[in-house]
């Protein structure tokens, strides 16, 4: 398909058996209360053993440091990355080195429309007139799209990132999605974070030492001040934290 480009090696994504959503929640219910407080490479462990090739890792490519620890304990994990063509360059030097150095198989998928068609569609800077929509259009249909081939999914989301991510699970159901949502690092602190990317040398998007907080699309990102809360150069000129993927 052309909306989706495959870097490093071919989808396993489809072959293994499906589960039904309650055999997922189920699934889900009982490893969230028993990997509460393990370590990321145990929940990595036991979401590749579990899922197989029904399972990928998420990556904002803000930092590489989830897709690494699967990388680690599962070699040849898809990796999806959701390429807006709104990106930093910063960023997508972070997925190129992620699928030339580790052992992922990084899967780049990209919107139904390009950037210039959208501006045909919808008029120009969609983004800076509604940015709900032109996230649903190049970040949220994508995703659905991309995990349709999966029934488990992780994220790097982290407690101490904000308070809308305060309570976030290390294993959960998602009833939107029918679909298990893993996030081994959700109990990391930043000073965690900083020690693993130190001791394995992972790739780091470089925006961050230019005083960026938080990653995203560069219309929708700014820098932020010292002491700022990290996300608060998202979106800045809206009341919106979040695009939506992690609602
Ligand atoms: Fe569009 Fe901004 Fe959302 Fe990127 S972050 S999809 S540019 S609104």
């Amino acid at each position: 398909s052309l909306n989706l480009v495959t870097i490093g090696g071919s989808s396993k994504g489809a072959a293994a058996d499906r589960r039904s959503p309650g055999e997922l929640e189920a699934l889900a219910l009982d490893a969230g209360r028993r990997l509460e407080g393990a370590p990321a490479e145990e929940i990595a462990k036991w979401a590749t053993d579990t899922f197989g090739a029904r399972f990928c890792v998420t990556s904002s490519m803000a930092d590489a440091v989830v897709a690494h620890v699967f990388s680690r304990v599962s070699p040849g994990v898809d990796v999806v990355f959701l390429d807006t063509g709104l990106h930093f360059p910063e960023t997508l030097k972070v997925r190129d080195t992620v699928a030339a150095t580790m052992n992922v198989n990084v899967r780049s998928i990209r919107p139904r429309m390009t950037v210039g068609q959208q501006d045909g569609e919808y008029g120009p800077r969609l983004f800076a007139r509604n940015p709900d929509e032109c996230c649903f259009l190049r970040k949220v249909e994508p995703l659905e799209r991309a995990l349709a081939d999966y029934d488990a999914w992780a994220t790097g989301l982290r407690r101490d990132e904000s308070p809308t991510r305060a309570n976030t699970p290390v294993v959960a159901f998602d009833p939107r999605k029918g679909k298990v949502k893993v996030n081994p690092i959700a109990a990391w602190t930043q000073a965690e974070v900083d020690r693993y990317i130190s001791r394995w040398n992972v790739p780091v998007n470089e925006l961050f030492k230019k005083g960026y907080g938080s990653i995203g699309c560069w219309p929708c990102t700014r820098r932020t001040k010292a002491g700022e809360d990290p996300r608060a150069g998202r979106w800045a000129m809206f009341e919106k934290t979040e695009c939506g993927l992690h609602v």
